[in-house]
C-alpha cells in the first residue's frame, strides 16, 4: 500500500496498524499482559497453566496506531493430540505477526532450576526461524530483587535475538503502557482493520462462554481436570433491555458433573453468580443466565470441536 492512501486521524496522523503475536511459557502472565494493554478482559486469565486453548485477539488503541494482540496458546512441548493441536496453532499464529513478544516470569527464571524448558524451546524455534526483533518482557518484576533481574536480561540479551527488553507487572499493570506506546510507535502504516471500539474480534457467545468456564475453573480448579468446555447455546435480547444466555458446562464424568452441582446446586449457583455478574458489566445490560451440566466423553478427541476453536485436528 503506497502512502498516499493511508487514512489519517483527526489530528492528520497517518494511522498504524500492527499485529504482535504473545509468546510465552504456560502462566508466564501473557493473557494478564494483554488484558492489561487493551484494557477489558478479552482473553482468560487462571491460576492454572493451558486454559487459553484457542487465539483470541485483543485490540488496543494507542495514539494514531491500533494494535491487534494474538494471545496464542501456551507453547510446551507436545505429547497428546490436543497439545500438538495447541502448539501449531501458536507458531502458525506467528506468521501473521508484524511483531513477536516473548514474555518470561522472571521469577520462575531466576530460581534454581534457571530457565525454563518451554522458555529454552521458543527461543530455540525463533533462531531457527532467524526471528531478530523479537521484543522480550521479563514479567512479574514485582517478585524479584533487581540484582536477578538485570541478571537475567542480559544472559537473555545474549542470544542475540531481542531488539528490546522490558522490565514489567502485568498485575500490577506496571510498564504495560510503556509496551503498548512503544508498540503504537513501531506498528506499519496502514488502515486499522477493526472498529475502534472493538476490543475483541471474538464473537459474544463464545466470550461470555469463556467467561463462565474462566468461573468454573476459579472455583474448582483443585478437584477437575481441563476437560470442562462451556457453550453458549441460546442468546435472546428482551423488550425490556435485557439479555437471556443459555449456557452447557460439558464434563467428562457424571461424578465430575456432582462436583459442579456441588452439595444441593451450591456451585452452580456461584458460578453463575460471577459469571453473571462480570457478563452485566461488559455487557453493559441486565443478564438472565441459565446454566446447564452435561455429561460428554472424550471431546478431547473430537473433531468438530477442534475447527470451532480454530485448531487443527491432525496437527
Ligand atoms: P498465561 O498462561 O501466560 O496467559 O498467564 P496468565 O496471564 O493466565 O497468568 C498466570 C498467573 O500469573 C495468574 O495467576 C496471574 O495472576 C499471575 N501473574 C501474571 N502477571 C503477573 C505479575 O506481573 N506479577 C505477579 N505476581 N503475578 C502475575
Ligand atoms: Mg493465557
Amino acid at each position: 500500500m503506497s502512502d498516499d492512501v493511508i487514512p489519517t486521524t483527526q489530528d492528520d496522523a497517518p494511522t498504524r496498524c500492527g499485529f504482535v503475536a504473545v509468546l510465552g511459557a504456560p502462566n508466564a502472565g501473557k493473557s494478564t499482559l494483554t488484558n492489561a494493554m487493551v484494557g477489558t478482559k478479552v482473553s482468560i486469565v487462571s491460576p492454572k497453566v493451558q486454559t487459553t486453548r484457542t487465539r483470541i485477539r485483543g485490540i488496543a488503541m494507542q495514539d494514531n496506531s491500533q494494535i491487534i494482540f494474538i494471545d496464542t496458546p501456551g507453547i510446551f512441548r507436545p505429547k497428546k493430540r490436543l497439545e500438538r493441536a495447541m502448539v501449531a496453532a501458536a507458531w502458525a499464529g506467528l506468521a501473521d505477526a508484524d511483531t513477536v513478544m516473548l514474555v518470561i516470569d522472571v521469577q520462575r527464571a531466576s530460581g534454581k532450576r534457571g530457565l525454563d524448558e518451554d522458555s529454552s524451546s521458543i527461543i530455540e524455534t525463533l533462531k531457527k526461524n532467524g526471528y531478530q526483533d523479537v521484543i522480550l518482557v521479563l514479567n512479574k518484576v514485582d517478585l524479584v530483587n533487581p540484582p536477578v533481574l538485570l541478571d537475567l536480561a542480559a544472559k537473555l540479551h545474549a542470544e542475540g535475538i531481542f531488539s528490546e527488553v522490558f522490565m514489567i507487572s502485568a498485575l500490577k499493570e506496571r510498564g504495560t503502557a510503556d509496551i503498548l506506546r512503544y508498540l503504537a510507535s513501531r506498528a506499519p502504516l496502514g488502515p486499522y482493520m477493526f472498529p475502534e471500539d472493538e476490543v475483541s474480534d471474538l464473537p459474544m457467545r463464545m466470550l461470555a462462554a469463556e467467561i463462565t468456564r474462566e468461573k468454573v475453573f476459579l472455583k474448582l480448579y483443585h478437584e477437575l481436570p481441563y476437560s470442562i468446555t462451556v457453550e453458549t447455546d441460546k442468546w435472546t435480547e428482551r423488550p425490556d433491555g435485557s439479555v437471556k444466555i443459555d449456557q452447557t458446562i460439558f464434563v467428562a464424568r457424571d461424578s465430575q458433573k456432582s462436583i459442579v452441582l456441588g452439595k444441593g446446586g451450591d456451585q452452580i449457583k456461584h458460578i453463575g453468580a460471577a459469571a453473571r455478574k462480570e457478563l452485566e458489566e461488559i455487557l453493559g445490560q441486565k443478564v438472565h443466565l441459565f446454566l446447564f451440566i452435561k455429561v460428554r466423553e472424550d471431546w478431547a478427541e473430537d473433531r468438530a470441536r477442534y475447527s470451532e476453536w480454530g485448531l487443527d485436528f491432525d496437527a
